[in-house]
Order: C-alpha cells, then structure tokens, then sequence
C-alpha cells in the first residue's frame, strides 16, 4: 500500500471519527450524561496494541472510558484463539453482557479480532447471540470508526470481515494504557505455517511496515515520556520482507536503540529459524536493548519439530542460546513449550526436558496442545488426555525447578529497575522490572511509576525479587 493511500484513509476514518463525534454529543445532550465505552481484550500483545487503536478512536468520538463493561454505551471485545479456552472466554462474556443491554437499550456490543476470522464462530454470534451489534477482524481494525459510524448512524447489524489484506493505515490515533511504555507494530501477519497455529489463517500473510514509520513513532513515543518500547510482531525476524528497501530486523532494532529518551527495547516474538548473528551483535552492542529474549522451543524433539514444521533442530536451538549467552552474558532467556502435540511419545517428552535443562530457561509458557479447526495437526490423531496430562507435569515440574535455580542469580546485585505500578499486595511498595524481565518489588522512597531506579534485589521469591531503593 503506498504512503498516500496509507495517508487517505487515514484521513477517511479521522472523518468518521469526527462524524461519530457529533451523533455521541447529541445522545449525550439527550441523556444528560457523557457516553462510555470500553475495549475487553483476550490474547497477545498484538491484540492489545489493536485495543489501544479502538479506544484510541472511541477518545477521538468523545466517549470518556468506561468503569465497568455494564456502564459502557459501546463495548468491544478484542478476540484471541490461539487456544481452546480462549472461545469459551469469549462466549461466557457474551453470555453475561445481553443482560446490560436489557437495562441500556442503545448498548453497541461489537466483537474483533482473530476469533472472527473463523466462519464458524461469526456463524455461531449471529446464531446465538443476536445481541451483538458489530463485528470485523483483524484486517480491518483500522476501518473501527467507519464501521460504528454505520451502527451509529443506520442502526441493524454491521459486519465486515476481509479474507486478507495489504493494507497497513498509519498515524491513526492510539490510547496508550501506560505513559511510560508501549507496544510497536513492526509487521502483521505470519508465513510459517507451523502445523499447530492458527495464527497465519487469522492474522494472514506477512507485511512489514517501512522502517521510517516506525522509527517516526518510536521517536513521537519518547517525547511524549516513553521509556520502554516492545516491537512487535509474529515472527520479528522476518521483519523486512517484501519491502522495496533493504532492511532486516537486525537494523531496525539498531536504529530503534538510537533513538533519544529510549531507555529499553523490548521485542517479540522470534522464531528460532531466523534469528541471525547480526542480530546478536546488535543486542550486544545496545546496553539499552533489553537482556531478554523470548524464544519459543514448542518441544525438544527433532521428530516432533519437523511434525510441527518448526525449521531448526534441538541442537540448533541449543547452540543459538549458547551464542545469545556468549554475547550477552546477562540475558535472560525465556520459552514456549507445547506439551501434547500429536503423536508426541514418552522419549519425545524426555527430550524436551533435557533441552530446558540444557538451556536453563529463566521462565517457559508451558501448554497443553490444544487442536485449533483448520490447521494441518488438527487432523492428526490426538493424544490421550490422561497421557498428555501426566506428560504436561513432568514438564512443568522441570521448567519450576529450572527457573528457580536460573532466576535467582541477582540476588544481591544492584540493577536499574523500570518503575510499573503499585505493589497490588501492599500499596506502600512498587512493583516494576529488571532489564532481563524479572519483577521486583520495593519500598516506594519518593520515586514515580515510569522512573527508573538503581534497585538492590535482596531476596529472590521464586517469580519476584524484593528489593531496596539504592539512593
Ligand atoms: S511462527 Fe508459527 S507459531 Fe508463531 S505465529 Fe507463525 S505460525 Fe504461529
């Protein structure tokens, strides 16, 4: 898409932005209150970038954020469905929410992102829940303005859900959910097909965004007080594919790293396959990239990651970690693991558990294989319950005890902490983060959520440090 067409429609959803705008003052003069509204969103930190987009749009309308999803005169939920449980989510809210709707009339329930890329479940709301009034996608997330315009302003049901697109629309307005940090798209979409995930047929095919716009947004975020960016995308280091420059994810993140104000670059997710050694010099040339990766192994199985068309092998992915130690001593090394895929065996599991003892993860998300309709291992011959689950545990009882023992090698430094919130167990102490991803809690001392602060981590509890503010 060219940058004029990218400019035009933006401008054309700023309109209907401006144009929702005017029928919200008129119901709000109408009841005598102001309007709300507010996004609920399930899954990764792609979807709650698309989140800040709507409510960025729904601020732009004149709709102040809502308290609760009962008080909300427009109420979206953003979809994930990597994962099974992840529909059942989805359809108890919906179950909930058509009594607030019985109270307030002129509710607008809209529903979004990946779960409505599946005929199926679009078929099933329709069906079952003739309480929603709006429902898109993915690839249209940038087109939100043009269609609550329609409900606003036509009435009925409104749907549009594009198969795919090349559209990425720029400079649309965001509402950040933290001043200090945020979440930057650096491409949408995913070519690996890995056999499990769903993830290619509900996001589509891979486009990068030109690293001008994004390095301009990164640069926007730090004067506006930003200290932390996360780049996003599916698979990161494919960044760069199908532009007309010649850019690889490895530059941008140096350019990203040159940015003034920007403290620390955080980025996910990285596919094992195509994470370069220009890669790892960059991070380990920039102190101000964080000394984090996450790095999804899914099993520790040659023969199941050929099953799950994963590209590399153990000992591949073994000697990518020990080159990431070896250049960035301090990293901190997080995973995905599946546990369960089809056809996994016992040997396949002990594998798995030798590669996280080998590698000596500091934390794995560990899961249950769950079939999602429409991709190649859902046709496959599933596991057992009973078996997956004993499996899962040995898993996971190992993951703990490796993460223990790596995790709590700070104990005692001092480290430069990133000030997030309040302590939710004790609202006399802070709760932020470590460079390598640790949490940490400490006595508040005067200091701001958003400062960075030299930290002493005095006790490691498994999942957390305590700490004491060193002056
Ligand atoms: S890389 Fe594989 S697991 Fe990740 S989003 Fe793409 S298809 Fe899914």
């Amino acid at each position: 898409m060219t940058k004029d067409n990218s400019l035009k429609e933006t401008k054309r959803q700023i309109e209907f932005m401006h144009k929702a705008g005017k029928i919200v003052e008129q119901r709000s003069k109408a009841l005598s209150r102001p309007l709300y509204a507010m996004t609920v969103t399930f899954g990764c930190q792609m979807n709650f970038r698309d989140s800040e987009k709507i409510d960025g749009a729904l601020r732009e309308m004149g709709f102040l954020k809502a308290s609760s999803e009962e008080q909300a005169d427009v109420l979206i939920y953003n979809t994930c469905t990597v994962r099974e449980n992840a529909d059942k989510r989805l359809f108890g809210r919906l179950g909930v929410c058509k009594a607030y709707k019985n109270k307030n009339k002129n509710m607008i329930i809209g529903v979004c992102g990946c779960m409505m890329q599946e005929k199926q479940v679009v078929d099933r709301i329709k069906k079952e829940y003739p309480h929603v009034d709006l429902i898109f996608g993915t690839h249209n997330i940038f087109a939100f303005s043009e269609l609550l315009y329609k409900k606003m302003s036509e009435g009925g049901f409104v749907a549009d859900i594009l198969e795919s697109t090349d559209k990425i629309v720029e400079d649309l307005p965001t509402e950040r959910k933290y001043s200090f940090k945020t979440g930057i798209n650096i491409m949408f979409g995913c070519d690996n097909f890995c056999t499990y995930c769903i993830v290619p047929y509900v996001r589509g095919r891979e486009r990068s965004r030109k690293p001008a716009d994004i390095v301009d947004e990164i640069k926007r975020a730090a004067d506006d007080g930003v200290k932390e960016i996360m780049l996003l995308g599916q698979n990161v280091n494919s960044y760069g594919k199908g532009l007309d420059t010649d850019v690889t994810f490895a530059k941008l993140l140096k350019e990203a790293a040159s940015v003034d104000g920007i403290r620390r670059i955080r980025f996910m997710t990285s596919h094992p396959k195509d994470l370069s050694d220009e890669l790892i010099e960059v991070m380990a040339e920039n102190e101000n990239i964080a000394r984090h990766i996450h790095l999804p192994l899914q099993s520790g199985s040659d023969r199941i990651l050929e099953a799950m068309n994963r590209h590399y092998t153990r000992e591949g992915y073994i000697s990518l970690t020990e080159k990431l130690k070896k250049a960035v001593p301090d990293i901190a090394i997080t995973t995905d693991i599946i546990v369960g895929f089809p056809g996994e065996d016992v040997q396949d599991v002990s594998d798995t558990i030798d590669v996280i003892e080998q590698v000596g993860f500091d934390g794995a998300f560990t899961f249950e294989y769950s079939p999602r309709t429409g991709t190649a291992a859902a046709k496959m011959e599933q596991l057992d319950k009973g078996f997956v689950q004993e499996n899962f545990d040995r898993v996971l009882k190992t993951v703990h005890k490796v993460a223990w023992e790596r995790s709590r090698r700070f104990e005692g430094r001092v480290m430069e902490v990133l000030i997030e919130g309040e302590d939710e167990k004790d609202p006399e102490r802070y709760t932020g983060r470590i460079s390598q991803n640790n949490v940490v809690h400490f006595p508040k001392s005067g200091y701001h959520v958003g400062d960075l602060v030299q930290v002493r981590l005095d006790e490691c509890r498994g999942f957390y440090y305590n700490g004491t503010v060193v002056p």
